[in-house]
Parts: structure tokens; C-alpha cells; sequence
């Protein structure tokens, strides 16, 4: 609800209200609130409008006069970012412009397999047009009811089915931007093959707003499973984690579309902080595995594939127990258990969170030598591992000795673990941001661990596309 917006003699602020209406010029703070801090509430910024446009005219009409006034804009979507990429600075000079009205199904074509969609669209209103039309839009987060497909685009999101479907990066197709100076580029081809030069798209994603602002994208799509099977695998290690992701993809091949690593001090902390979550198993296990095949014959089909290729894994001394889901109700609760951990350890107190990815093959090398070196810098640590194994992306998260204080912890330890971690993420040949992209949370470390080359090339982008320096400015790379 837009308050009585205070009177102005903002010359900024005027133009833009004439150019998209004064209901759509947020000023007063209370309105401007929610997209002023962050998810994680970590940062917080201020702002001299936020603005939210219909169109992408009008998108690009307020670029213009942000350009004309030399103000800085910030894209958001649905603020679910995790690394402060769509939070103002502190200086309240800053526009933020939320994509949010702009949240059209453009079209669905079912024979070419794609969807247009407006930047604004959430991630979960897609999937559903998707599944309406007879087709499986596969992108899928936790944060999926509020996320927006310009957001996910731009920080190139990963989620539970990276797998079988690959990145928001591989479902995209064609794009329409706003430029730093405001001019459309209508790039919205759905063609899976267009050899025609530099590959423009491919730089605005993942670029987290500093080159431009997406305003649509074509996306694509794929036929719905016949069925969904789920299980549950408990293992030793990681390393044998590893031998089952290598069974399931020899027995399943594409049809693995979920492998997710659980540890059981994380299952742990879930049956702390929700005691309804009941433990899988009879006895506790080093790691619960949860797989997910999507079938396109019959749940029968998948149920024969599951129970052969553990019956391979059980034969091979693998697998310690294993339990596959009889209905979408025990399927729910696989996937509850591995959702929640993030929302345990939020509970349990602040910790210091890494989203890190190696190469499939060297992950359990990875845990095993951080776990000593962590163990030795910050005698007690407790490791919150788990994630997406089947993508090589673990979120490597370290936890307070139990009965510590947080705060005091975070304050002695941070930057320390955060270098122990990435060091060896880098030794191992990783990135320090798998998903969750750099926005402010990782300027310093990316401009660490990238080479001199690799940041003078980032800068040359920044410069070609964004001379003036206004879009995003201090995300991604801090000195552009
Ligand atoms: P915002 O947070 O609004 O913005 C993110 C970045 O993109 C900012 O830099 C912003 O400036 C820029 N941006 C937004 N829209 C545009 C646009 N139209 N044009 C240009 N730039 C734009 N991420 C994963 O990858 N995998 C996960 O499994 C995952 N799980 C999550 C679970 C939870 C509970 C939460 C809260 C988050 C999770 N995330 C995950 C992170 C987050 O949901 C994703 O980063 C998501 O893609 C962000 O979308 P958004 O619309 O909220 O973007």
C-alpha cells in the first residue's frame, strides 16, 4: 500500500512519476521497507525511490532519466537473494527498481517447448502455467513462492534438478534487456541453435544487475514425468555417497534428476528444532542420501529402476539401509527433511555460511581435509554439510560450538574459516559461489581467488556495457 507519498522537489523523482504514475514511485518509508533489507536481513540500505515499473518502456524510460540524473539503479525481483545483490547502499541515492508488476505468461508454444515470460513472473506461477500447458518447467528452489525468473536469471539459480536440467543458465533461450543506457534489446528467440557471434545473452546472466535489467525471457520447457519416485539411502561417508551417485547415474542415467547429501549432524539439528520430522532410519547413520528419479513410463518403471539399482548398491556394500517412498505424502517428507535444514540451522543460532562446488570427483578429499583444518583453527566447530552432490555444490556451512555465543564467534572466526575454506576450494579447482552468485556478501573474496586476468576481462564487460557505472554498482566486482 503506497502511503501519503511526501511532497518533493526531486527533479529525479518528478520525471519518474510522470513516467509511470505516482503510485508507482515509492518514497515514504514505511512502503519502502521490504525491499530495502535483505533476505538473510543481513543488509540493510536506503533508497531515493523505489520504483516499479509496468513495462519494459517503462522500465526503460526510468533507466533513461536515472541516466539523465546520474542515479544508480538496483534491480529486484522477489528479494530472495542470498548474497545482498538486490539491497541500496547506504547512501540514499540509490533507485531500486522492482520487476514485480511485470509478472506476464507472454505466450506458451507446447511444439517448440518454450515459455515467455515477464521478468517479474514467480518462479512457482511459471511452473504451473507450465504444468497447465501439459509441460514441466524444471527449475525448483525452496525460495520458489516468491522468487522471480528475472532474479533467478540473474544470479543464474540452481536449485534440486541442476542434475538432470542444468542451470537456470541451460533452460534459457532468448532474453529481453534494458540496456545501462536504455535502449531494448529484443533477444526473445526461442531457438536452440543461433551461431551468429558474441552470445549476449549468456553475459546478462549471472551478472546479478550490473550490466542490465532483464524484462522477459524465453524459457525451456519439457514433457511431464509420468512419475516421481523418491528414496532415502543411508551411507558411511561422502566418498560412498559418491560410489551410489555413480550406480544410480549407471542404472537411471537421465532420469536421476535429484542426489542431495544430508549429514547426520544436519538431520540432527532438524529433529532438534522439528521433533515431528521423524529420523528414516532405525539406526543413525554417517549420511542419509536422498534420490530422485523423474520417469516418463510408470511410477511401476521407477519403482523396478529404484529397487534394482539399490539392490547394486546394497551387493556392492554401499548402502548401509535405504527406504523408497510408497506415496507423495512419504515423497513430501524425504524432501521436507532436507528442506528444513537450512530453517534448523537458523534456529540453532548464526553460523557462517559458504556455498561452495568442486568437482564431483574431489568432494569428499574436500570435506575430509576442511573438517581438520576448521577443527584446528576453531576448536568445537560444528559442520553443517549438505547440498546438491549430484551438482559437485555443497553448502559447507560451520556451525558454533555448542553453548557458544554466535555473534562472538562469527566476530573471532569468519574471516579466518572463510579463507581456510576457500583456499582449499580454490586447491581443489571450485568456486566460492556455486548458486547463490557474489552481490556484496563476496566482492572481496571473488576479487581474491579470481585471476588477474579473469578480473581485468569482468572489468572490460562492466566498462563496454556500463560505462557510467550505474547499474548495481559495488556488486560482483567492487573497483569496475
Ligand atoms: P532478487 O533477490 O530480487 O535479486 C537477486 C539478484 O538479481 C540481485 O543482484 C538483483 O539486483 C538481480 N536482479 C533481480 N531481478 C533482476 C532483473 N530482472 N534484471 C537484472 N537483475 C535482476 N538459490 C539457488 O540457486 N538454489 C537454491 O536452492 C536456493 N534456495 C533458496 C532457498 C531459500 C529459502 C531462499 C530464501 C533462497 C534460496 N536461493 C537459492 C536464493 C534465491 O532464491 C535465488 O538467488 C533467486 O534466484 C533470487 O531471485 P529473486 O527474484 O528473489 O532475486
Amino acid at each position: 500500500m503506497n502511503a501519503a507519498a511526501p511532497a518533493t522537489s526531486d527533479v529525479f523523482v518528478l520525471e519518474c512519476i510522470a513516467a509511470i504514475g505516482d503510485t508507482n514511485v515509492l518514497r515514504d518509508p514505511s512502503d519502502m521497507a521490504g525491499y530495502l533489507t535483505d533476505w538473510r536481513k543481513r543488509y540493510t540500505g536506503q533508497a531515493r525511490a523505489v520504483l516499479r515499473p509496468g513495462s519494459t518502456e517503462e522500465v526503460a524510460e526510468i533507466v533513461r532519466i536515472a541516466a539523465r540524473h546520474n542515479v544508480a539503479i538496483v534491480p529486484q525481483g522477489g528479494n530472495t537473494g542470498l548474497s545482498g545483490g538486490a539491497t541500496p547502499d547506504e547512501s540514499g541515492s540509490q533507485a531500486v527498481v522492482s520487476l514485480s508488476r511485470m509478472r506476464a505468461v507472454r505466450a506458451i508454444d507446447p511444439a517448440n517447448n518454450t515459455i515467455t515470460v515477464e521478468a517479474g513472473c514467480v518462479l512457482a506461477d511459471m511452473q504451473r502455467a507450465a504444468r497447465e500447458s501439459d509441460r514441466l518447467f524444471p527449475l525448483s528452489l525452496a525460495a520458489e513462492g516468491s522468487c522471480t525468473i528475472g532474479g533467478n536469471l540473474s544470479t543464474n539459480a540452481g536449485g534440486t534438478a541442476v542434475l538432470a536440467y542444468g542451470t537456470t543458465r541451460e533452460l534459457c533461450l532468448g532474453l529481453e534487456v534494458v540496456t545501462a543506457s536504455g535502449e531494448i534489446w529484443s533477444g526473445l528467440r526461442g531457438l536452440r541453435k543461433d551461431n551468429t557471434g558474441y552470445d549476449l545473452r549468456d553475459l546478462f546472466i549471472g551478472a546479478e544487475g550490473t550490466l542490465g535489467i532483464i524484462t522477459a525471457a524465453v524459457m525451456k520447457l519439457y514433457p511431464l514425468p509420468a512419475a516421481h519416485m523418491t528414496a532415502l539411502a543411508a551411507v558411511d561417508t561422502p566418498h560412498e555417497a559418491l560410489k551410489l551417485l555413480e550406480i544410480a547415474q549407471r542404472a537411471a542415467g537421465p532420469l536421476l534428476t535429484g542426489f542431495e547429501l544430508m549429514s547426520d549432524f544436519c538431520l540432527s539439528l532438524v529433529g532438534k528444532h522439528f521433533p515431528d520430522m521423524r529420523y528414516p532410519f532405525a539406526e543413525r547413520h554417517g549420511q542419509v542420501v536422498l534420490l530422485e528419479l523423474s520417469d516418463n513410463e510408470s511410477e511401476e518403471h521407477a519403482r523396478n529402476l529404484f529397487e534394482s539399482l539399490m539392490q547394486t548398491a546394497f551387493d556392492e556394500g554401499v548402502v548401509q539401509d535405504a527406504v523408497v517412498a510408497q506415496n507423495l505424502t512419504e515423497s513430501r517428507a524425504f524432501w521436507n527433511l532436507r528442506e528444513h535444514i537450512p530453517l534448523a540451522q537458523a534456529e540453532e543460532g548464526l553460523n557462517i555460511k559458504h556455498d561452495i562446488a568442486v568437482p564431483i570427483s574431489r568432494i569428499g578429499h574436500f570435506i575430509d581435509e576442511t573438517a581438520v583444518l576448521i577443527a584446528a583453527a576453531a576448536p568445537g566447530s560444528r559442520m553443517v554439510v549438505f547440498g546438491h552432490l549430484g551438482d559437485g555444490n555443497l553448502h559447507y556451512n560451520v556451525q558454533t560450538p555448542e553453548g557458544g555465543d554466535p555473534r562472538a564467534f562469527l566476530k573471532t572466526y569468519q574471516t579466518q574459516l572463510n579463507r581456510i575454506v576457500y583456499d582449499n576450494v580454490v586447491a581443489h579447482h571450485g568456486t566460492i559461489s556455486a548458486e547463490h552468485g557474489i552481490g556484496k556478501l563476496k566482492v572481496e573474496d571473488n576479487a581474491r581467488v579470481k585471476t588477474p586476468v579473469e578480473l581485468s576481462l569482468m572489468r572490460a564487460l562492466k566498462h563496454a556495457l556500463d560505462p557510467h557505472g550505474r547499474m548495481n554498482p559495488g556488486k560482483v566486482i567492487a573497483d569496475a
